[in-house]
């Protein structure tokens, strides 16, 4: 039975004609489970009806053209229950209607199951039987794990059924992916497919090994000059740590990297192609059947080099595409070096296939502010080139051939957009106060965004967190003390009279390094931030050392460690940071300031100790992104629970509430670095629970500024008092949004003034 469930969904997702998909599937169906009749009845929501689509059993003129309001019958009934419904006689059930059209008077026995994707029903999928009888629990056990595994299918079929929708449609047709990076873009898409494919590679062997050797070397030098190239094109906008991802991509050409692997492929006879398809493959799959989703979006950071360098190996000219003056670059898996290849060429906007927002590429759209979804799902790349879009960054939608006036409306929001921006431009350099008087200080989240001296001008105080696992990640083994002290130094010395917090290496859960891969089936939950560099105090004394010694002369470090749970955690901790401050004292004979130390208030069980954790640190900084993961047991990277997680769910909001509270009673110096920070709703809600900084990236600062010095600090209490009363996350939103609307903030959180 699991062979044949394998098969036919197999068969099905491959298909990319939904329709020839059903038909196969209901045959396939109706003969593994050998009953009379199997049919798929697919959801219409615009006409709130499910129209049958696949049938073998019914009658085949029917198909596409009958159809059952939501309501009706005992499709309708199984689709507003959302579970499986098994009926020995069908035709007495008080919810059956007669049709003479499908022509289904012999049939007896009913049982219909609902797929359902992301809790929607797309569809039912029925068998029925001559035979008056109930089906056997291993059959519905069967239908309900099929439909299961179709859903995901039906959901791409259908998002190609809107593309496949006529140009004048009176439909909007509507996507929705992953928000990647905010922003609105609109504009013609330009497809960006590799040329080369190493998919359509087929493997050939040869006797001339010299030549394809001499061939290969070719394609790695003008390879290694591209990457070159597009590094340095990017290096205006993006810091030294973005582009070390070239770096890697240099170093797998080396002789004795992946490009040695293929020369070996080469010696044992294989061509060029074939042996660098060979070898590209087998890491990918090594890559995407790890657990870590950090290592497997490095998949696609492999198959990217190893098409470049399929492009170089077979000498062939980037199609000399004429590139509209604007557009949305669309990508199966949108690369780093896509984006480095024509972010100064009019990208407006970005649409990956796949992905994250935890990939390269939106790593890269965010840092350079241009609006981006991921994840769209699997599309016809070739019939969207050129289609004119809407790309929404804020809430994933895109919306394709739009019409008129839904341009126009867009046209409006992107104009206001630039408004705003410019208006928000004014305050940049003001403190945050509120109208009342009550100041907060804002700080930058850095390590990812452009040269600090872009940074710099954001109108922050300092840098509230310097996350230094980013200069860790993208390299072959751990950088040396040298290394890191050069790196501390600048960031330092950019922020000279201003305090930078940098934290100590915070890998595990969801951030790993290629060089020390650590596999747990909990990762979130397992060794991470201080977890290991505590475990390892070779690691954690070099990164101190490196930080105290860029230090010398600039005193204004301030060190923050990440994922503390524990009492004893901060005394080891502290206790290493000690040793590094004395060594380095005796070392360099001088008397050298010491760091104030501070915690990342993140575990909850932190909320639990403020009182002996205030005793033992300079200050504490609450990291909402995990503090809410793990408050919520919501896994923050997971696409599937994407929903639950939320930092303004009640129990977060006062959790948040309480720690500002102790805070202020064992006067801590209290920072928030989460994404909280940077919303407009959250900064007020924090401001108004006494939190002295909030920390954000820069191209938040003068937005949050703006929403500050446009509300009395007195109001800002009374939206946290009533925002503590609400039991859902809900409520919350919806008092908030109407809050935001009504002091004439809405247009921060949704397109639009
Ligand atoms: C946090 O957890 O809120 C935080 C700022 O750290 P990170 O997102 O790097 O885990
Ligand atoms: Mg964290």
């Amino acid at each position: 039975m699991l062979t044949n469930l394998r098969r036919i969904v197999l068969e099905f997702s491959q298909d990319l004609e939904l329709e020839n998909a059903l038909l196969r599937l209901v045959k396939q169906v109706k003969r593994v489970m050998e009953t009379d009749c199997c049919s798929v009845y697919l959801a219409d929501y615009r006409h709130k009806k499910f129209i049958l689509m696949a049938s073998d059993g019914l009658s085949i003129d029917s198909l596409g053209q009958t159809s059952v309001a939501f309501t009706e019958g005992l499709i309708g009934l199984v689709g507003q229950r959302e579970e499986p419904i098994n009926i020995s006689n069908s035709k007495q059930h008080p919810h059956f209607v007669h049709t003479p059209y499908v022509e289904e008077d012999e049939f007896n026995a009913f049982l219909g199951t609902p797929i359902i994707h992301q809790r929607k029903v797309l569809g039912i999928i029925s068998i029925q039987q001559k035979q008056s009888r109930y089906f056997t629990e291993d059959e519905e056990s069967f239908l309900v794990t099929l439909s299961a595994q179709i859903a995901m299918a039906v959901a791409n079929a259908e998002a190609r059924g809107i593309i496949d929708m006529p140009k004048d449609t009176q439909w909007l047709k509507q996507l929705t992916g992953i928000a990647g990076a905010p922003g609105i873009a609109l504009g013609p898409i330009m497809i960006s497919s590799p040329n080369a494919d190493l998919g359509d590679v087929s493997l050939q062997k040869t006797e001339s090994i010299d030549t394809q050797l001499h061939r290969f070397g070719n394609a790695i030098v003008k390879t290694r000059a591209d990457f070159s190239q597009m590094a340095d094109k990017l290096s205006e906008v993006i810091n030294d740590e973005s582009l070390d991802i070239f770096e890697v991509y240099i170093q797998l050409l080396d002789h004795a990297s992946l490009g040695h692997e293929v020369e070996i492929k080469i010696n044992s006879g294989w061509m060029a192609e074939s042996a660098l398809k060979l070898v590209i493959d087998h890491y990918i799959v090594q890559f995407e059947a790890l657990d870590d989703s950090y290592i497997r979006e490095r998949a696609s950071d492999i198959r990217d080099l190893g098409n470049r360098l399929l492009l170089n190996l077979q000498q062939e000219v980037q199609a000399n595409k004429v590139l509209p003056d604007e557009f949305i670059l669309m990508a199966d898996d949108v690369s780093a070096s896509m984006l480095a290849e024509f972010q100064h060429k009019g990208l407006k906007g970005i649409l990956s296939l796949s992905g994250s927002n935890n990939s390269h590429a939106a790593i890269l759209a965010r840092a350079l502010d241009v609006p981006a979804i991921m994840g769209i799902g699997k599309l016809p790349l070739n019939q969207m080139e050129q289609q004119v879009v809407i790309l929404d960054g804020y809430s994933g939608e895109l919306f394709i051939s739009p019409n008129e006036t839904l341009i126009r409306e867009y046209k409006h929001l992107i104009a206001e957009e630039c408004l705003l921006a410019d208006k928000v431009k004014q305050v940049e350099n003001l403190p945050a106060i509120t109208k009342d008087g009550r100041a907060i200080e804002l700080l930058l989240n850095a390590g990812l965004l452009t040269g600090f001296e872009h940074s710099k001008n954001s109108g922050a105080l300092g840098i509230g967190l310097y996350r230094t696992e980013i200069p860790f990640m993208n390299r072959s083994c751990f950088p040396s003390e040298q290394e890191q002290t050069k790196l501390y130094r600048q960031v330092l010395t950019s922020f000279s009279d201003q305090p930078v917090t940098m934290r100590t290496l915070d890998v595990g859960g969801d951030k790993s390094l290629p060089y020390f891969p650590i596999v747990e089936d909990n990762p979130f939950l397992g060794w991470r931030g201080i977890r290991i560099t505590l475990d390892h105090p070779e690691i954690f004394l070099v990164q101190v050392r490196a930080m105290i010694r860029a230090n010398q002369g600039l005193n204004n470090l301030e060190i923050m460690l990440p994922m503390i749970a524990s009492v004893t955690e901060v005394d080891d901790a502290t206790r290493l940071i000690n040793q590094a401050y004395y060594e380095l004292s005796t070392e360099l004979s001088c008397k050298l300031v010491k760091p104030r130390i501070g915690i990342m208030i993140e575990v909850p069980s932190t909320i639990f100790q403020l009182r002996e954790l205030a005793q033992k640190v300079d200050f504490f900084s609450v990291g909402s992104n995990d503090l809410t993961q793990y408050l919520l047991a919501v896994d923050r990277n997971n696409p599937r629970v994407a929903s639950l997680y939320d930092a303004y769910h009640p129990a977060v909001l006062r959790a948040l509430n309480i720690i500002a509270a102790e805070s202020s009673k064992y006067l801590v110096p209290l920072s928030l670095c989460g994404e909280l920070a940077s919303e407009p709703a959250g900064a007020l809600l924090l401001l108004a629970m006494g939190y002295d900084k909030l920390s954000m990236n820069p191209h938040n600062v003068a937005r949050i500024k703006w929403v500050i010095r446009h509300v009395d600090f007195q109001r800002a209490k009374v939206m946290l008092s009533h925002a503590l009363t609400f039991s859902t996350a809900k409520q919350v939103h919806s008092y908030l949004n109407e809050q935001l609307e009504y002091l004439g903030l809405g247009g921060f959180v949704r397109a639009g003034m």
